[in-house]
């Protein structure tokens, strides 16, 4: 039987009210627009600003500038995988896939854990396909972090971090990389732990430093979440973007992590497709029932043609890999020799695919101004240092630039940076 609300016969224009029952509702006050903004602001976002590297992407666009700013290849993603995500378009591949993720999709990152770390996650019960790792971070912090908990983050962080934190309603407690090399103090690492730390957030290979962490330094953090009760929430994005024979580690493969670590990766910089958002969350069944109930309500699942193309992705012959590295640290050599030869200060990156540098050579009071004056009239867009950073002054001589871009993006930036000197 159709039910009544579809049927013809009763349509909206059935229902008469005399128009004077509206009038007596119809109050016309007309509020200032500063009194809506306010009253309409919830706290939870009063606490943070918007992300200055997409705000970044979009003044490179204004003013026509070779964007450096936000992390993505300016060149085209893979044929296969193209293909690959045509072929399931055209297969009818275009309805919702399961929440968590279509089943091909998980398997093929199990198979691929295993290859690469030796590591077993059982699709049905520890895999969460979401919308690229930034999704999966916020469902793994939803899911575990309640008010009022602290959150361990190393500083300068990749910026979503923060809002993260906030949105969840958690204090951040910032631990300094210290440059050159990024170290971090243990006594100060130690010292921001409590019972009150729910969790640290771990990225390594690192955004937008280039560290990359050691065994021994992530033995000393996996052993500070075992005292403290705490987990480490990962996100290893640059996974396969190394240099100079660093070697990425997994914390949760270390002893006594495996239960007590969220994993949080995507396709965005492995297989340059930033714009599909296609990521993953691995985790012990317990967190990930828990991450799986946030993940369904925020956006029921990532894109199922390009989960489909995931499973191609997922399967690459381990060359692709090498060949990934390779290519990213002959154009790491190029941007540093570039940056350097025109008077930048690098900090040479170790991985991932970000150089961040000093600029006090060039005498700009501060990192905003020297982008703005980058950008305005040598038409090249960076981050400012200082959204890397939460304390005042933090970063405030440090810009970091981008290299995932085509050799001819990075010559076309060469002879801009030389019209600093
Ligand atoms: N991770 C990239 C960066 O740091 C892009 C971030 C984003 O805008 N999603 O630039």
């Amino acid at each position: 039987m159709i039910p009544s609300y579809l049927s013809t016969d009763n349509r909206a224009g059935d229902i008469h009210l005399p128009s004077a029952h509206f009038s007596k509702y119809a109050r016309r006050v007309s509020t200032p627009a500063t009194a809506i903004r306010n009253r309409f602001r919830s706290q939870r976002i009063s606490r943070f600003t918007e992300s200055v590297i997409r705000e970044m992407t979009r003044l490179a666009v204004r003013h026509g500038a070779i964007n450096l700013a936000q992390g993505f290849p300016d060149f085209p993603a893979p044929a296969d995988l193209k293909r690959a995500a045509a072929e399931a378009i055209d297969a009818d591949i275009n309805q919702y896939a399961i929440t968590w993720g279509a089943k091909p999709f998980r398997d093929a990152i199990a198979g691929k854990y295993k290859r690469t770390y030796g590591m077993e996650f059982d699709p049905e019960r520890e895999i969460t396909v979401c919308c690229g790792a930034t999704e999966g971070m916020v469902a793994s912090l939803l899911a575990v972090v309640d008010p009022g908990d602290e959150i361990v983050l190393f500083e300068p962080f990749y910026e979503n971090y923060g809002p993260d934190s906030q949105l969840c309603g958690a204090t951040p407690r910032y631990v300094t990389l210290h440059a050159p090399d990024w170290s971090f103090d243990p006594d100060e690492l130690r010292a921001a732990f409590s019972s009150r730390t729910k969790a640290i957030i771990l990225n390594s290979p690192n955004n937008p430093t280039g560290k990359v962490f050691t065994r021994q330094e992530l033995e000393f953090i996996a052993g500070l979440c075992q005292e403290f009760d705490a987990l480490a929430i990962t996100d290893e994005i640059y996974e396969h973007i190394l240099y100079d024979g660093a070697v990425h580690i997994p914390i949760m493969s270390l002893p006594g992590m495996r239960e007590r670590s969220i994993l949080v990766n995507s396709m965005s910089k492995t297989y340059s497709v930033t714009g599909w958002r296609v990521g993953w969350v691995l985790a012990a069944p317990d967190l990930t029932d828990s991450i799986r109930k946030v993940h369904d309500f925020l956006t029921v699942g990532a894109a199922a043609p390009l989960q489909q193309a995931g499973v191609q992705a997922l399967s690459m012959a381990g060359n692709y890999y090498e060949h990934l590295s390779t290519e990213y640290a002959a154009r790491r050599d190029h941007i540093v020799e570039s940056l350097q030869s025109a008077g930048f200060k690098c900090f040479l990156p170790h991985g991932a695919y970000y150089v961040m540098t000093d600029i006090s050579e060039f005498g700009f009071p501060d990192d905003s101004s020297f982008v703005r004056h980058l950008i305005t009239n040598l038409g090249i867009a960076a981050v400012p240092g200082s959204s890397f950073y939460a304390q005042a002054g933090g970063g405030s001589q440090q810009v970091r630039f981008c290299f995932c871009k085509k050799y001819e993006t990075l010559e076309l930036a060469r002879n801009q940076f030389l019209k600093l000197k």
